[in-house]
């Protein structure tokens, strides 16, 4: 159709004809036998062409020709990929279009987009009128990217700008900025027009998309600034919206946040503590603490949650919380992961080669590592050189991770059960789980959420909760862990409901190697009500 069009011949004029017949007679020689020497050994050609169409009228074409064979290696036809590269006023439009235009999204790219924040932004100040700016950055693009493929990844970068894209309205301002950051900006919107758009946004880009035959879930973290309350520059109210954006990043993901002067402070906590990260591996500030989880029907031990942590030299203690999520964001997700599961292995090895008693050691995994394809692969490669069984090794994966994407979940579940370890939903009652994933997912062992058993003696929710949790648990197959466990009156409420295991300062703190050793050797009895 295109050929049609562009030649002006129809279909039946051009069928069996020779391509000659476009032949304008202005291509010089010296291509054509550039061409055939090429096509003649076999070899593709690209080079640009002169033609006539039907009316005459002359146009350059670029075209990428191949020769195609038989089984027999012959050549039989020839395949001809061809662009009407237009002429000297359209070619000068491209230019100009180039250079303005990101090429895999068609929005415009960050020159254009600061010209027009510019005009927008003197608009604004003439018309007394606000303006949101919008700093949007989509989660996990790396992941997808090492995930999926680079090629995948464009698909994902296009799909989002043509969805955001759905959403403008006139005057509105979309742009690429760079890489996976996208920017929107609104004339006439105050912060509840902002949150508005910022609605449309995640509206656009929840619904799933097909990769691989892989549903996957975009989400985004959004900042937003206003002018004139945030800054009367584009460079003030762009800055000021990234910074935003990194404060929903290091958070939560997936929302958004409006800037505000403490900002700048926590992001420049954040990039500090990452670079100090990437150092913390060879001075050797990580170490793991163990913290052990016992058995409510006989109090036995019978297990133990392995948690980092990192001790900055000027900084001091810095919470896994904190560090984690900054860990991901730079990339450091998967080196943070091996080191830990090293370490535990190479700590299960120690003690069963001084004969202490063994339990098995609950390892956790970060949502980017278990986003990985080759997260089985690596874990087996590292049981084997550790010689350690995989029965004393667990994993626990926190119930929003699983939930991200339930059907990779359940087949990466499956892998890791194939190499014989357990795995245990961590943070069980934070995320929403349905229950025929549940029913599906390779999983022994729920660990309630800490945030209901803090308030389980008092508050009547959170007693409805856990005991619905523990009921459903059962009657699915699997036992559950309450974590945070700090009081008696918290373990008696567990014990008359049925909980099997407990984990919480009350039976320990997470006790630094040494520690945990001697306490395999010799636990402390808890007390457990009848
Ligand atoms: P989590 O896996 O839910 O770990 C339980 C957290 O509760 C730990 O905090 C633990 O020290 C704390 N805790 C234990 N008993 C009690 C108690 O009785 N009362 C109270 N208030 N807290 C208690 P921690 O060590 O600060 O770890 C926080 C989170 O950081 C962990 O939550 C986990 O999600 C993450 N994390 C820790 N180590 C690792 C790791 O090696 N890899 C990954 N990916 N994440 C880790
Ligand atoms: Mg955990
Ligand atoms: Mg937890």
């Amino acid at each position: 159709e295109a050929f049609t069009r562009n030649s002006g011949y129809s279909m039946s004029e051009v069928l069996g004809q020779n391509p000659r017949i476009l032949q304008s007679g202005k291509t010089a020689r010296t291509v054509f036998v550039d061409m055939w020497s090429k096509l003649a050994s076999g070899q593709p050609w690209k080079g640009e062409l002169i033609n006539r169409r039907k009316n005459g009228q002359e146009y350059t074409e670029e075209a990428l020709i191949y020769p195609i064979r038989n089984e027999a290696g012959a050549v039989t036809h020839y395949l001809a990929y061809k662009q009407d590269v237009g002429d000297k006023k359209t070619a000068s439009e491209r230019i100009q279009y180039l250079s303005e235009f990101d090429q895999l999204t068609g929005l415009p790219n960050r020159t254009l987009l600061l010209e027009q924040l510019q005009f927008a932004v003197s608009q604004a100040r003439r018309e007394v009128k606000p303006l949101a700016v919008l700093w949007l950055n989509l989660d996990l693009f790396r992941d997808i990217n090492n995930t999926f493929g680079h090629a995948s990844g464009d698909s994902v970068l296009r799909e989002a700008a043509h969805r955001m894209h759905e959403i403008t309205q006139e005057g509105d301002i979309i742009a690429r900025y760079s890489g996976d950051n996208f920017v929107f900006a609104r004339a006439n919107t105050d912060q509840y027009g902002a949150i508005q758009m910022v609605n449309q946004l995640l509206n656009v880009l929840s619904r799933p998309i097909v990769l691989q035959d892989e549903e996957l879930v975009l989400t985004a973290s959004m900042g937003l600034a206003l002018y004139p309350n945030d800054g009367v520059s584009v460079t003030d109210l762009m800055r000021c919206a990234e910074t935003a954006m990194y404060r929903v990043k290091h958070e939560s993901r997936n929302s958004y946040s409006f800037y505000s002067p403490d900002m700048q402070e926590r992001t420049a906590r954040a990039l500090q503590l990452t670079n100090a990260l990437k150092l913390a591996f060879t001075r050797q500030e990580l170490r793991l603490v163990y913290q052990p989880q016992v058995s409510l029907q006989d109090g036995h031990v019978t297990g133990a949650e392995a948690l980092l942590r990192w001790h900055h030299p000027q900084l001091g203690d810095i919470s896994p919380a904190e560090f984690i999520p900054l860990a991901e964001n730079a990339g450091l997700g998967s080196q943070v992961g091996e080191w830990v599961l090293q370490n535990v292995l190479k700590d299960l090895h120690e003690w069963e080669s001084l004969g202490v008693p063994l339990v098995k050691v609950a390892v956790n995994l970060s949502a980017v590592q278990f986003a990985e394809t080759d997260l089985a692969d690596k874990v087996k490669f590292q049981l084997e050189q550790s010689k350690v069984a995989p029965q004393w090794l667990e994993f626990e994966l926190t119930e929003i991770a699983a939930m991200r994407n339930p059907e990779q979940a359940a087949q990466s579940m499956l892998d890791l059960a194939t190499l014989g370890l357990k795995l245990s939903i961590d943070d069980f009652g934070t995320g929403y789980s349905s229950l025929s994933h549940l029913k599906r997912f390779k999983v022994y062992k729920l660990k309630i959420d800490q945030s209901f058993v803090r308030n389980i003696v008092d508050d009547p929710e959170d007693k409805a909760i856990v005991d619905a949790i523990i009921s459903m648990a059962h009657s699915l197959g699997m036992i559950t862990i309450a974590e945070g466990v700090e009081t008696s009156a918290q373990l008696a409420f567990l014990k008359a409901h049925h909980c099997d295991e407990i984990q919480g300062y009350l039976y320990s703190r997470p006790l630094r190697k040494l520690d945990f050793e001697q306490l395999l050797r010799s636990p402390p009895a808890i007390d457990l009500p009848a």
